[in-house]
């Protein structure tokens, strides 16, 4: 069971080299159990017992079910749809040498860049395309190894082994072909998008690992797959959300774009974009804005970002006590200064979850003399202002193009988030909350 849901969840991920991508596979999901779009310039009318999404920038993704009754809350799981990646720039074809053409790319977040080189590459994103009346966006994936970012031989470089400083301007640009390839691009771009190429007017185009997700290890217990961060939590906690009984809340599945580059996008968790889709439900259903305020107070948001585990070769970076190790269940995050939102009430509400679930369940904290990486939980709460927890799984070499976790997790995370979305939680005051499943 384990092997075979982690197997659909790298099939997902193998069909979402970019977060346009991940956003179509997702509402597949949701067409497929019956859920309906809503479009975000159209008035919305919701009924009781509809399940409903909507997209923004075709990159960010929230689907929710209104309950047969009134709700009491809502019950919130938010993931990211994006992964570091290197962008191509705007007429990206250069000529080098008199024999080659490479491309001329930027980095997207903050990647591990050593692992980028000597491995096949492809390219994938969105292209806008003229019609008759204005344009529309066209998803594009050149599904085959097209490109290369070839490593400089050991003999010029002599001391790379010992620490290395990369020029993404000059080390990164991944080569495309000979000298007669510089004015075949467009072509190849837009003969994948199924357009004609003088009819394409923008384009954001992003490079990915052509490797396959695999499944390892002496007794098959890891998997490795590009995008793990944060596809793995995305497409687990989109499997949990549509596997979950009706509670007394609207349960509320978010997955946001560019958390990489720190969400400060109209489609980011720092956006409006799940406020609005909150306030839009409250009012919709003929509910105050009192009722709204009441809702939000018996709200609880699980940000689910992958975490790090333990490293086998480098245990000393890790924090003494708190030691994810893969395969042992969900990893709550802690951190003082609230770069995870995770406090004394939010930690026990999810254990308390996972317990009903029969989900095992971990801690993380830094080291306390190095700064962590930061995810979705406090920045969405700068919006909507709920109980929140941050989460993940555990993995390795976060941030590589061909990343690692524990091939039980994500069922895990499945399963705890079924019972989270079908929990019923209410804030009787301050302090004191009643959680029935
Ligand atoms: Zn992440």
């Amino acid at each position: 069971m384990f092997e075979t849901t982690a197997k659909d969840m790298m099939d997902f991920i193998a069909r979402s080299p970019t977060c346009f991508h991940a956003v179509r596979e997702l509402t597949a999901l949701l067409d497929a159990a019956g859920y309906r779009p809503l479009a975000e310039s159209q008035l919305w009318t919701l009924e009781q017992g509809g399940s409903y999404y909507l997209t923004r920038n075709g990159s960010s993704v929230i689907a929710f079910q209104i309950p047969c009754r009134d709700f009491s809350g809502f019950q919130i799981a938010a993931s990211h749809s994006d992964s570091p990646s290197f962008k191509l720039k705007h007429s990206p074809a250069l000529r080098a040498e008199g024999c080659y053409t490479k491309l001329n790319v930027e980095k997207y977040g903050g990647m591990l860049m050593a692992p980028w080189f000597d491995r096949p590459l492809s390219i994938a994103g969105r292209v806008i395309v003229r019609t008759d009346g204005g344009f529309e966006s066209h998803l594009v994936n050149v599904a085959r190894d097209l490109v290369m970012i070839p490593n400089l031989a050991i003999h010029m470089n002599r001391t790379v082994n010992e620490g290395y400083a990369y020029d993404p301007q000059k080390d990164l640009l991944p080569l495309y072909g000979d000298e007669t390839a510089a004015d075949t691009l467009p072509g190849v771009i837009a003969d994948a998008a199924g357009v004609r190429a003088e009819d394409v007017l923008g384009a954001d185009l992003f490079l990915y690992n052509r490797m396959a997700g695999t499944v390892w290890g002496a007794n098959g217990e890891y998997i490795s797959s590009p995008r793990l961060d944060d596809l793995q939590c995305a497409w687990a906690t989109t499997q949990g959300f549509l596997a979950a009984a009706p509670g007394t809340a609207v349960p509320v599945l978010a997955v946001f774009d560019n958390e990489e580059v720190g969400s400060g996008t109209k489609q980011g968790a720092c956006s409006t974009l799940l406020r609005d889709t909150l306030a839009r439900i409250n009012r919709s259903l003929g509910r105050t804005p009192e009722q709204y305020h009441t809702a939000i107070a018996n709200s609880f948001l699980v940000s689910a970002d992958n975490a790090h585990a333990v490293h086998p070769n480098r245990g000393d970076v890790a924090d003494p006590v708190n030691r994810p190790v893969m395969n042992r269940g969900i990893v709550i995050k802690h951190n003082a200064n609230q770069k995870y939102t995770t406090d004394a009430v939010s930690c026990a509400l999810f254990q308390a979850i996972c317990k009903e679930a029969d989900v095992p369940c971990q801690h993380f904290t830094n080291r306390s003399d190095m700064a962590g990486g930061s995810t979705l939980g406090n920045l969405s709460n700068t919006q909507v202002s709920v109980n929140a927890v941050d989460i993940g799984l555990a993995q390795l070499a976060m941030h590589s193009p061909y990343e690692t976790a524990g091939v039980r997790d994500t069922a895990y995370l499945v399963r705890a988030m079924t019972r989270f979305f079908g929990a019923s939680l209410l804030q009787v005051t301050d302090g004191r909350y009643q959680l029935r499943f």
